[in-house]
């Protein structure tokens, strides 16, 4: 059932990307910002008044008072938090990774079909403008290679790279790849914490294509980038410049305006050239995309983009890969 009534919104954990979610609800149109909780209470109170919304002493009060929650505390809270919340009634948002444990990602999964209420999953970058600008080009890729490097920073750590950094763009090719993972190899090391900080995998799945993924967090620079093959198709996406580049071969003589080779190539005994494309990258704020679709989906005029089963699937390659590289670390 659609309904234009605002849902009111509060956020539990409001620590470096919480007071960006408290900053959207504050003015989406669709949303009334209730109130936040965090464990920390001055750090609520000082978000709180930067927001002009109340800070909770405790979760049970913030949630009698709203409708949905946001969850953005340190991944080993998820499970706990969201399950207070959904037993409520309540529907959430939860920050990625969904869990730390598939047992504690069912478990969710499980209350909220019982409380008829919706998880939805924070992995922000299926939003990210660099990627929708391929959304009307036919993917079926055959291979990718994907990169995401970050420096050094505490925050995340309580989870290997995989669940932190690496479940990024396991959720974007599982939604490019539309098959399931038959095998995993992986590897990779610790060197600043006591869990894998750069990681490896190749991925092969059912319809034979595979993907090839390297995750850091102890890289001088951030690099995010994803290069995508398929027949007759090359596509190459920098996350963080939003750059999206598409090169085709085209037959030849097609009157295509965009062609970079003109020169004729051959291929497979055809006359082919390359047309080179930049498709339109738009300045969106992803993160604010996210939760006003978290809202439109509360008042039925939406679904989730990832919802709490895809939050899932990507857990599972990701505890896959992990268990897969400590095993080679033994
Ligand atoms: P942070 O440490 O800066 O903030 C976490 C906040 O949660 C802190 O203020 C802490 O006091 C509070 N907190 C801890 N336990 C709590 C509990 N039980 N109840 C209420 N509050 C509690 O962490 P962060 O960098 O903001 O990350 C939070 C989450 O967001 C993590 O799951 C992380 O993976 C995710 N994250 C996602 C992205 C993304 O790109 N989507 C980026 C960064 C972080």
């Amino acid at each position: 059932m659609q309904t234009s009534k605002r849902v009111k919104a509060g956020v539990i954990g409001v620590g470096h990307l919480g007071q960006h979610h408290v900053k959207h609800f504050a003015t989406l149109p669709t949303a009334d910002l209730i109130g936040v909780y965090d464990i920390n209470h001055n750090q609520a109170q000082a978000i709180a008044q930067r927001f002009n919304t109340n800070a909770y002493n405790n979760i049970e009060e913030l949630l009698a008072a709203c409708s949905a929650v946001t969850i953005v505390t340190p991944t080993d809270q998820h499970a706990a938090v969201a399950e207070i919340c959904i037993s409520a009634g309540k529907h959430v948002f939860i920050e990625k990774p969904i869990t730390k444990t598939i047992a504690e990602a069912d478990l969710l999964l499980k209350l909220a079909k019982q409380n008829n209420t919706i998880i939805q999953v924070g992995h922000i970058e299926r939003l990210n403008p660099a990627l929708l600008a391929l959304k009307n080009y036919p993917l079926k890729p055959k291979f990718i290679e994907v990169q995401r490097l970050a420096p050094y920073t505490e925050r995340g750590t309580d989870v290997p790279v995989v669940l932190d950094l690496m479940i990024h763009d396991i959720d974007i090719i599982l939604s490019l790849v539309n098959s399931s993972v038959k095998s995993i190899r992986a590897n990779g090391l610790s060197i600043m914490t006591k869990s894998v900080d750069i990681a490896n995998a190749r991925l092969r799945f059912e319809n034979d294509s595979v993907a090839n993924l390297t995750s850091s967090r102890i890289a001088q620079n951030k690099v995010r980038k994803l290069k995508l093959f398929q027949r007759d198709m090359y596509v190459t996406i920098d996350f963080l410049l939003g750059l999206t580049e598409v090169y085709r071969a085209i037959d030849a003589d097609a009157n295509d305006p965009l062609a970079l080779v003109t020169a004729p190539l051959e291929q497979n005994g055809q006359h082919r050239k390359i047309a080179y494309e930049k498709p339109t990258v738009k300045k969106i704020d992803a993160l604010r995309l996210e939760l006003a679709n978290f809202i439109d989906s509360i008042q039925g005029k939406a679904t989730p983009i990832v919802d709490g089963a895809a939050g899932r699937d990507a857990l599972e390659v990701a505890i896959n890969i992990q268990e897969n590289i400590i095993k080679n670390i033994q």
